[in-house]
């Protein structure tokens, strides 16, 4: 008999959070959470096809499962999450189940061997998550994408894009809010292409609005947007919104326009520039002391097929005029299923791709540390995310990584003042005061 579950989650925070959703459903069956593998008569492995190392990592656990069988009668395993057709096949015969998430409501009926309806349309976002965090809440406001990025598996691992109704996102914040939850993050493939099904004249911007009307003492983020669809309207609404932490993920993927095109970006490093000038001006006039101070982080890919020299460095120029605070830099690997995987020659070499990375990494820590200078000897508050070695870490209203030094037990999940007192290319060091 089945006791006890383990989750073993792969890839971004909108898995983490269908995690949530997914524990939530097996506690309200009696099930229990276990902690560790070994533990557990059942274990979902949510995966994620978007990124190799995930697959890759899957192979190595069909060994636990063997052992795991030997020694539990009735132990199971469901494969689950974003997966891509050819990973399912090359998965199918290590798991005793491959369910979709979008039939969660019914998992307990399919692995009690009851038949189900696979024409019925159901909503597993309906269903209250069990969140992993007491302080940190993530509120899905829509599942998969329609742009279909040459180089990206989304689309077809995690279908095309369906939006939540309003009303379901503002109930969900709402109660996080009530629980005294400190940030919440609004999370989808590309949120602010947002319409509620409800009403579509309610866009992102107007999900923003309602949010930070919402009482409570939170910082609102959200995760991931795309530059083509970020208008005036929503940029002077972040602004306006007091609760929206001051920082915004925006990915570029590139700073040059021939390879911004063959990605299907649609969108000039120009008109990229343009909307990160808007955001900042914005921000500088709406906002008073260092809530002026909007940081911008993006994602890159280096080495895209056919991508040139001269081709980077237009992506080097872009960092050098953003001035971005982060950024996630990855080497371009093709995607299965992806059009670039059928339709274009992984040609730069892998050697380019690792000098390239480190090129735009180092021109990323001189510009990261121009932008984090404007923070010593300030005063801030930080969200405390954890202890490590006699120092706590955590995140500032501009989601920068802090370093504390505080005698203080017990401040994990808290929001306490702190002074900066040292500032590095891309984190700062900081002292309770
Ligand atoms: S916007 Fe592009 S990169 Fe982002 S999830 Fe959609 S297809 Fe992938």
């Amino acid at each position: 008999m089945i006791k006890k579950y383990f989750i073993l989650t792969f890839g971004c925070q909108m898995n983490e959070s269908d995690s949530e959703r997914m524990a939530s459903l097996f506690e309200s069956i009696g099930l229990k959470q276990s902690l560790e593998i070994e533990s557990a008569d059942l274990v979902i492995v949510n995966m994620c096809s978007v990124r190799q190392s995930a697959v890759d990592r899957i192979l190595g656990i069909a060994n636990k499962f063997k052992e795991l069988r030997q020694k539990k009668k009735g132990f199971k395993a469901i494969l689950t999450g974003c997966m891509l057709d050819p990973d399912k096949d090359k998965f199918i015969k290590i798991f005793d189940f491959v369910l979709n998430k979008e039939d969660l409501e019914v998992w307990p009926q399919i692995l009690a061997g009851e038949g189900i309806s696979s024409k019925k349309k159901r909503d597993y976002l309906k269903i209250t998550p069990k969140q992993s965090s007491s302080f940190q809440g993530f509120v899905p406001i829509s599942n998969g994408c329609d742009n279909f990025c040459t180089y990206c598996a989304v689309p077809y691992a995690r279908g095309r894009l369906i939006c939540r109704k309003h009303t379901d996102i503002l109930k969900e914040v709402k109660m996080l809010a009530e629980k005294g939850y400190k940030e919440i993050w609004l999370l989808g493939e590309n949120v602010n292409s947002y319409l509620s099904p409800a009403d579509k004249k309610i866009n992102f911007a107007d999900i923003i609005r309602r949010i930070d009307k919402i009482k409570g003492d939170f910082w609102l983020r959200f995760t991931s947007p795309h530059p083509k669809d970020f208008s005036d309207e929503l940029i002077e609404t972040l602004a306006k919104s007091p609760k929206f932490a001051p920082y915004i993920n925006l990915p570029a993927q590139s700073g040059d326009d021939e390879i911004l095109h063959k990605m299907n970006r649609p969108y000039s490093s120009k008109k990229y520039l343009e909307v990160v000038r808007k955001i900042r001006k914005s921000f500088a006039e709406n906002r008073v002391g260092l809530e002026k101070e909007v940081a911008i982080s993006t994602d890159i890919i280096v080495g895209f097929p056919t991508e040139t020299k001269k081709q980077f460095l237009n992506t080097v120029k872009l960092f050098n005029l953003a001035k971005f605070d982060m950024a996630f830099i990855a080497q371009y690997s093709p995607r299965p299923q992806s059009h670039c995987y059928k339709n274009m020659k992984d040609d730069v070499k892998k050697v380019d791709k690792r000098l390239r990375h480190k090129e735009l990494t180092e021109t990323l820590r001189l510009v990261g540390l121009g932008r984090n200078k404007v923070f010593l000897n300030k005063e801030i508050s930080v969200l405390i995310f954890e202890k490590y070695k006699g120092y706590y870490l955590g995140r500032s209203r501009q989601n920068k990584a802090i370093k504390i030094f505080s005698k203080k037990e017990n401040i994990i999940g808290e929001k306490i003042n702190v002074r900066v007192i040292k500032v590095l290319p891309l984190s700062l060091e900081a002292e309770q005061v």
